[in-house]
């Protein structure tokens, strides 16, 4: 199989493997990870090594903490504004396509947004121009636009602290993560499976919003409890742990980077020279991680599809919002893949 899924996505084989152990005899202990207490040693293991390993991989300094949070993306959208801005105060917000937009709703639940530039207008195809406004509480953006293909790899200058999802991305190439205020990422794309998202915080930040937080909501309480303040999601930790293991063998994100540069510039060159396939997304702007593209024939349409279910390639269906075609690269893609995939490409 070559999987181009969006989310959740491949994962390393060897990480199904000892994900699929841990699950009968975890640790030559007889027992599954699934039945054992999350505050065991055991455990606590999982969590303390998946949390230095990410330090270790994002080369964090000090003031950053690493939790693992329940509650997908999506839950930040909310969980963002409501710890660090209060009614009266704005929140400056890049609108690069969908998940920034739900983003940038729910922020409007908790003070002002400053919609600072948008994209909307074709379709969310290119990264606009656009300014931070020196007073905003913070600045939020999304380093890749998983639905719509594009990336920002370099980060803004700016005095304002600096909020991303990284959902897509994260740990996909270099970039300096203690520039960031708060990061945060789904673990389905890039860091392991389904049911827990990353978020990386600058104490500093912290405990300056007025209003009551649930405990939940609240990141200084999940700093305080390590990340424990109940039950995790044990089993989409370890298989995070697993994945974060695997990274580090393979030379860690430096080396992942060079990769995933490969595998990209492979597949936008094999659809730029191919009649019948139209990237959509700015040259400029292109994402590593979701290639977009269009079919404009409908007959050279079903020779693609069939040419795929035949060499079992799936996942290359465009998001129901978007339509057309969307190719995903993420970590665990092997060059392999996308070396099938353009030969396929240029056989049609
Ligand atoms: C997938 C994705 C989300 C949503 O993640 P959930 O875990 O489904 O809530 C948010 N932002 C980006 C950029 C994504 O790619």
């Amino acid at each position: 199989m070559h999987n181009f899924n969006a989310g959740p996505s491949i994962l390393p084989g060897e990480v199904f493997e000892e994900a699929a152990m841990a699950i009968l005899n975890f640790r030559d202990t007889g027992l599954s990870i699934l039945e054992i207490g999350h505050r065991t040693t055991l455990f606590q293991s999982v969590m303390d090594e998946a949390r230095q390993l990410a330090k270790e991989l994002m080369n964090l300094d000090a003031d950053h903490e690493v939790l693992f949070l329940h509650g997908g993306g999506t839950t930040q959208f909310f969980q963002v504004p409501m710890n660090l801005l209060n009614e009266n105060q704005t929140a400056a917000y890049l609108d690069c396509g969908v998940w920034g937009s739900k983003a940038i709703k729910e922020a409007r639940l908790y003070g002002n947004v400053d919609v600072v530039a948008s994209s909307k207008d074709k379709n969310y195809t290119y990264i606009p121009e656009f300014k931070i406004p020196s007073d905003a509480v913070y600045f939020h953006y999304t380093t890749n636009n998983t639905i719509e293909g594009t990336e920002m790899l370099s980060i803004p200058e700016t005095n304002v602290p600096l909020i991303t999802d990284m959902s897509s991305d994260i740990l996909s190439h270099e970039i300096d993560f203690n520039r960031f205020a708060l990061i945060y990422a789904g673990a389905q794309k890039n860091i392991g499976a389904a049911g827990v998202n990353m978020v990386v915080v600058r104490k500093d930040i912290l405990g300056k919003v007025n209003r009551k937080l649930p405990g939940m909501m609240d990141y200084r309480q999940h700093i305080e409890a390590g990340s424990m303040l109940n039950t995790p999601p044990v089993f989409a930790i370890y298989v995070c742990l697993l994945t974060l293991r695997w990274l580090k063998r393979q030379g860690g994100v430096a080396a992942i980077e060079k990769i995933n540069q490969a595998k990209a510039e492979l597949l936008y060159k094999t659809l730029e020279a191919k009649q019948g396939f139209v990237p959509t997304v700015a040259k400029k702007d292109r994402s590593r991680m979701n290639v977009v593209f269009l079919i404009p024939d409908p007959l050279l349409e079903k020779k693609f599809l069939d040419a795929c279910k035949e060499q079992n390639m799936v996942g290359v269906k465009g998001h129901r919002s978007v339509g057309g075609y969307r190719v995903s690269l993420y970590n665990a893609l092997p060059l392999e893949s996308v070396k099938a995939l353009t030969d396929l490409i240029n056989q049609l």
